[in-house]
């Protein structure tokens, strides 16, 4: 596929458990956007000091989207790398500062983040430069309340974080648990359609250009969450669950009540929408899993499909 990306701007392309990595080089400073998972922090070091990566220069700003795991797994090692500066969605400064990890769906869901510290905030309607490209900041609630897109008019090319993927966005909560998410959520992707966007960089997967089919895939998406909140409960932790997966590689399915009964979130949501006993909601969740072909059973234990 021809790439439209500018010459000073690689993006890597990671998986589920670690987001993509966007470098923008510049004499004046390099910036790189997010930093992947923890486990993978190794990686993303390697990934950013390679030749499409910095190739040898200092990085002047490591940048976020927002600030789950899978995108700010690596900035204590960047930070300890480089010595650089952070820069965050300014809604979440506090969270960072306190090392919140009820609201960065850390300990809470079941996932892990090196604490590291915040240096700047990212402010909505702002314009930054990064790589010498002129970047709008543009607030995009929904997965994240807090998140930013950064969208670059002369190229027409968004970052879209977990705000819209090729194929659907990242996790959003239930109304029950956060009534505002799901109305920022189908907004957010007003406000990117109101963009008329030629190329789209998302936290997760491959670039691409068809930005009207993602959007019409994520608009229906929205459409039956709104449907079917308990549709969106199962979903959240379907994938909260695939992802301790991920992280963890392989987990004995007789583990699995207990992780559901111990990791909050699951709890949580039990209580409210399922109200199972937990090694049911783990089978239930498993099950799916399994059928959808994201997860399979090895021995005794549940391993990614
Ligand atoms: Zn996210």
């Amino acid at each position: 596929m021809h790439d439209p990306l500018p010459p000073q701007m690689h993006v890597f392309v990671r998986d589920w458990l670690s987001s993509n990595i966007v470098v923008l080089r510049s004499e004046r400073g390099s910036v790189v956007i997010d930093s992947g998972y923890g486990k993978h922090a190794p990686l993303t070091l390697a990934l950013v000091a390679s030749r499409m990566g910095l190739n040898g220069a200092p990085l002047a700003k490591l940048v976020n989207t927002h600030c789950h795991s899978d995108h700010v797994g690596g900035n204590a090692a960047l930070q300890r790398a480089y010595g650089c500066p952070i820069a965050v969605p300014a809604a979440e400064m506090p969270l960072i500062r306190a090392w919140d990890e009820r609201a960065l769906l850390l300990r809470h869901a079941g996932q892990h983040a090196e604490r590291f510290t915040a240096d700047d905030a990212l402010e909505p309607g702002n314009t930054y430069t990064f790589g010498d490209l002129e970047w709008r900041a543009l607030a995009a609630p929904g997965h994240d309340m807090a998140a930013l897109v950064f969208f670059n008019d002369e190229h027409r090319t968004l970052i879209s974080g977990d705000a819209l993927w090729e194929n659907g966005y990242g996790i959003v909560m239930p109304p029950q648990v956060d009534e505002n998410a799901l109305p920022a959520t189908r907004a957010t992707l007003d406000m990117i359609a109101g963009l008329d966007a030629r190329w789209v960089i998302p936290g997760h997967g491959e670039p691409f250009g068809d930005v009207r089919a993602a959007l019409e895939r994520a608009f229906r998406r929205t459409a039956a969450f709104e449907a079917d909140s308990r549709r969106m409960a199962r979903h959240v932790l379907k994938v909260l669950l695939m992802f301790s997966l991920l992280d963890r590689e392989r987990l004995p399915l007789a583990s699995l009540a207990e992780h559901v009964a111990c990791v909050p979130i699951y709890g949580e949501f039990n209580a409210r929408f399922f109200g199972l006993p937990a090694a049911e909601l783990a089978e239930q969740l498993v099950g799916e899993l399994v059928r959808a072909g994201a997860a399979r059973i090895d021995d005794a234990d549940l391993v990614p499909g």
